[in-house]
C-alpha cells in the first residue's frame, strides 16, 4: 500500500496521482471531450504503458486492487461532468490499454484463489454470450410517507436503504420502501463465456471455461466464435442453496477491455530462426512428399489423402467479387469407410497439427452441436444465450469431424449454409444473428450398411444428403480389404511403430541415451508439429497466390476433357471446377509461392481424378450427378418417369394410387421394387407425402 493512514486519504492520494498522469500524458484533452459529449461518449482509454513509466510501484498497485484504483480515476473524471451529481454513481469507465504480461496474463485453466479482485489477462475464444439487458445500477425507492431514496446498487442482489432519513426526522422508526423502476438508473450488462483456445490446450483435456461480464458502453461487441484478449477483475460471488449462502464461490471476470484478435495466432511467435527454416523447406522440390510424411507417420498407406489432407491444411484463396459474393477458399474433405481403418486417427492427427483446429463428433456434445444455437438456458438466467457450435470455434482453422453420419437433424440444415457461406445464420425468438464459420471441415463418416459396398453408390451408402456432400472438395473411401501384399507391409509398418513405441517407453526408464536410428526415422515426423503450425500459419497469412496463365490452362482443359468424358451422363459442374482451383492454389501456398504454377495445377488435377475414379463413377462411368444429386442419370430419368405417372394420375382427384403406379410404371419397364424405392426415397426426401393410406401426392 501506499504509505496512508486511512481510506479516504488513500483515495486522495491515488487521485493526485491519476491527475498527474492525465496531466502529463495528454489526457486531459480526452478528458473534456468526455465530459462535453457525455453520456455519448461514456469510456476513457488509458494506456497502461503512462502508467507505468509514471510510476511502477503505482502500476503494481493498479494490477493487485484495480477496483479502488480505477473507481478513483473515474470519480477524478466525473467531477465536472454536469449531468453527473457528485453523489451519482452513473458511470465512467476508464479502461486500460496495453495491460502487460508480466504477471497480468493468465491461462483460464490456471486461474485460482490467489487471483481474486486483481486485473487479469485472458484469451481465448468466445463460446456463448446473452442478449445485453439492463442491470440496476441506480435504485430509486420510495418510503410509505412518499420521499424518495437513492441506493447504489453493486452487483448481485437489490440492496434497499434501512430507514428514510426523513422518516427518521419526522420520530418513524420503521417505512416500507418500493423500487421506482422509471426513476432509476440502469447499465447495460452482458454475460459471456469464453474458453481456452483449442491450440493452448494439453491435448485431450477438456477446455476451461470462464464467464466474463461486459458492461455499459462496451457491450454488445462480442460473438460467439470471436477470439478475444481479455483484461478485466476476477471477482467471487458466493454460491447459494436457496437462501442459504455456502461458502464456496463463483468466479466472474469483469471485464475492463478486450481486444479482438486478429492475426493467425500461431504465426505471431514465429522465430527468425523458424522463419528461415521454413523459407528453407518451402524451396525444396520434394516439399509435398514432405508434408505427407509429417502427417501421421505410424498410419500405413493413404499418400492421396494425406496429400489432400496436407493441401487442405493451406486452403485456396478466399475471394470476395466486385458484387460481394464471396468464394471460399477453404478446402472440406471426407473420408467414407470401413471402421478400423484410422479414419478417427487421421482426424485426431490433422486437428493437433493444424493452427486452430478443434475436433468433434458428429452428434454433437452440447446444445449447440456442430454449428451454432439460441437457447434459454441457466447461463442467460432467462435471457436467450447464442452459443457457438465446432464451426464457429474453428472459424479460421480446421474443424475435424468424426463420425459425421450421426448428425443431428437441426445440424444437417445448418451445415449447407455453414460450409458453402461460412457463416451460421441463427433466427429464433426475435434473434437475428449470423456467426462465421469459416473453416475446412475435414469429416469422417461410417457406411450405413457397417462395410463400405464397391458396387454400390457412394451417396447410397452414407445417410448424408446429396447437397452436403457435394460441398465436400474431394472426398475419398477408405476400405478394409484383405490383399496380401497390403496387409504385409501394413503389418509390418505397424509391428515397426509398436516396437518403437516400446523402445521408447523402455528408454525413458533406463539411463540409456535415446538415439534415433536409420529404421525408426520413417516414425518421425519430418517437420515437427509445432512447426507444421506455424508454417501453416505464415503461409495463410503471408501468401496470396495468383492463377498462372499455365495453370488456367490446364485447368481449363481438364475441366472440359472431364466434361465431355461424362457427356452421356450429366456433367461435372463449376462447382467441381472451384475444387480444382482450390487445390492448386493450396499448392502455391505450401510453396510460399505467389503464383500458381502448372506443376500446382497439375497436382490438382491428379488429386480430383483420383476422388473422381475412386468414389464418383457409377457402373464404370464416372458420374458426378452421383455426387450432385445422389442419383446417377438413369436413376434420374426413372425418376421422372415416376414422377410424371404420379402427375397424370392425380390429374382427376389431387393424388396418386401407389398400386396404380407401379403398374403404369411396370408397363414402360421398371421393376415393381425399383417403383417403391424411388417411391420411398422421394417420400423421404419431401417430394412425395402420403395424404392417405397407399396413396401419393406431389409436394
Ligand atoms: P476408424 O476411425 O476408421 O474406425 P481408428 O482410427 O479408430 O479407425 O483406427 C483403429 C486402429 O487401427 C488405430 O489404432 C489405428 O492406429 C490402427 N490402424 C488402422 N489402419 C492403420 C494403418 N493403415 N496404419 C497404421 N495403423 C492403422
Ligand atoms: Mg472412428
Amino acid at each position: 500500500m501506499l504509505p496512508v493512514a486511512t481510506e479516504d486519504e488513500k483515495l486522495e492520494s491515488v487521485k493526485r496521482t491519476w491527475s498527474e498522469i492525465f496531466k502529463k500524458y495528454g489526457y486531459e484533452e480526452k478528458i473534456n471531450k468526455l465530459r462535453e459529449f457525455y453520456p455519448g461518449i461514456k469510456s476513457l482509454y488509458i494506456s497502461f504503458l503512462h502508467i507505468s513509466e509514471f510510476n511502477n510501484e503505482f502500476a503494481s498497485y493498479l494490477l493487485a486492487e484495480p477496483e479502488f484504483y480505477l473507481h478513483a480515476a473515474e470519480e477524478l473524471i466525473k467531477q465536472d461532468i454536469p449531468l453527473i451529481r457528485l453523489s451519482d454513481s452513473r458511470r465512467v469507465n476508464v479502461r486500460l490499454v496495453d495491460v502487460p504480461a508480466r504477471g497480468a496474463l493468465v491461462e483460464i485453466s490456471d486461474i485460482r484463489a490467489d487471483h481474486i479482485s486483481k486485473l487479469l489477462t485472458v484469451v481465448g475464444i468466445i463460446r456463448k454470450n446473452t442478449e445485453v439487458l439492463p442491470r440496476l445500477q441506480n435504485a430509486v425507492f420510495q418510503c410509505q410517507n412518499g420521499h424518495t431514496v437513492i441506493v447504489p446498487q453493486a452487483r448481485g442482489r437489490v440492496e434497499e436503504p434501512a430507514l428514510c432519513d426523513r422518516c427518521a426526522e419526522e420520530g418513524f422508526q420503521k417505512t416500507k420502501f418500493k423500487l421506482l423502476p422509471n426513476e432509476s438508473e440502469f447499465v447495460d450488462v452482458q454475460k459471456l463465456e469464453i474458453q481456452e483456445n483449442p491450440e493452448t490446450m494439453q491435448g485431450g483435456t477438456q477446455p476451461q471455461r470462464l464467464i466474463v461480464i461486459v458492461e455499459d458502453d462496451r457491450t454488445g461487441e462480442l460473438f460467439p466464435g470471436d477470439r478475444v484478449v481479455v483484461d478485466g477483475t476476477l471477482v467471487a460471488e458466493q454460491k447459494r442453496a436457496g437462501n442459504v449462502p455456502l461458502t464456496e464461490f463463483n468466479i466472474y471476470l469483469y471485464v475492463n477491455n478486450f481486444a479482438k484478435e486478429t492475426k493467425e495466432a500461431a504465426s505471431l511467435d514465429i522465430t527468425p530462426e523458424e522463419e528461415a527454416e521454413i523459407k528453407r523447406l518451402a524451396r525444396s522440390p520434394d516439399i509435398l512428399d514432405i508434408f505427407v510424411q509429417s502427417i501421421a507417420p505410424t498410419i500405413y498407406g493413404y499418400e492421396m489423402i494425406k496429400k489432400a489432407m496436407a493441401l487442405q491444411m493451406f486452403g485456396g484463396v478466399r475471394k470476395t467479387m466486385k458484387d460481394g459474393t464471396i468464394i471460399r477458399g477453404d478446402i472440406h474433405v471426407l473420408l467414407v469407410g470401413d471402421p478400423g481403418t484410422a479414419k478417427s486417427q487421421l482426424l485426431r492427427y490433422m486437428t493437433e497439427i493444424s493452427p486452430r483446429g478443434v475436433m468433434a463428433l458428429g452428434k454433437g456434445s452440447s446444445a449447440a452441436g456442430l454449428t451454432a444455437a439460441a437457447v434459454r438456458d441457466d447461463f442467460g438466467e432467462g435471457r436467450w444465450t447464442l452459443e457457438a457450435g465446432v464451426l464457429v470455434l474453428a472459424n479460421r482453422g480446421l474443424a475435424s469431424i468424426d463420425e459425421l453420419d450421426k448428425m443431428s437433424q437441426e445440424d444437417t440444415s445448418a451445415m449447407h449454409e455453414a460450409m458453402e457461406q461460412q457463416s451460421i445464420t441463427i433466427s429464433k425468438a426475435g434473434i437475428m444473428a449470423t456467426l462465421k464459420s469459416q473453416c475446412s471441415v475435414l469429416a469422417a463418416a461410417n457406411p450405413i450398411f457397417g462395410r463400405y459396398d464397391v458396387n454400390k453408390d457412394l451417396t447410397a451408402q452414407i445417410t448424408l444428403s446429396p447437397p452436403l456432400i457435394s460441398r465436400f472438395d474431394v472426398i475419398f473411401k477408405v476400405l478394409d480389404r484383405p490383399n496380401t501384399n497390403r496387409d504385409t507391409s501394413l503389418a509390418e509398418h505397424v509391428l515397426e511403430a509398436h516396437l518403437m513405441g516400446e523402445t521408447y517407453k523402455a528408454m525413458e526408464r533406463s539411463e540409456s541415451p535415446s538415439v534415433v536410428t536409420d529404421e525408426e526415422i520413417k516414425y518421425v515426423p519430418r517437420i515437427p508439429k509445432e512447426l507444421v503450425r506455424k508454417y501453416v500459419a505464415y503461409a495463410k497469412e503471408k501468401i496470396v497466390p495468383l492463377l498462372s496463365r499455365e495453370a488456367t490452362d490446364v485447368i481449363r482443359d481438364y475441366y472440359v476433357q472431364v466434361r465431355n468424358r461424362t457427356k452421356d451422363s450429366i456433367q461435372i459442374t463449376p462447382r467441381q471446377l472451384e475444387s480444382i482451383i482450390r487445390l492448386s492454389e493450396a499448392s502455391a501456398k505450401m510453396r510460399l509461392s505467389t503464383t500458381v504454377s502448372y506443376s500446382d495445377a497439375i497436382l490438382a488435377k491428379s488429386i480430383f481424378e483420383y476422388f473422381l475414379s475412386d468414389v464418383a463413377t457409377h457402373e464404370g462411368k464416372i458420374d458426378f450427378d452421383v455426387i450432385n444429386t445422389g442419383m446417377s442419370k438413369s436413376q434420374r430419368s426413372e425418376m421422372s418417369v415416376v414422377l410424371d405417372v404420379i402427375r397424370e394420375l392425380s390429374k382427376s382427384s389431387g393424388f396418386a394410387d401407389e398400386n396404380e403406379v407401379v403398374e403404369r410404371c411396370s408397363a414402360v419397364g421398371m421393376t415393381p421394387e425399383k417403383v417403391n424405392e424411388i417411391i420411398a426415397k422421394m417420400k423421404k426426401e419431401g417430394q412425395l407425402y402420403e395424404p392417405g393410406r397407399g396413396k401419393v401426392k406431389t409436394s
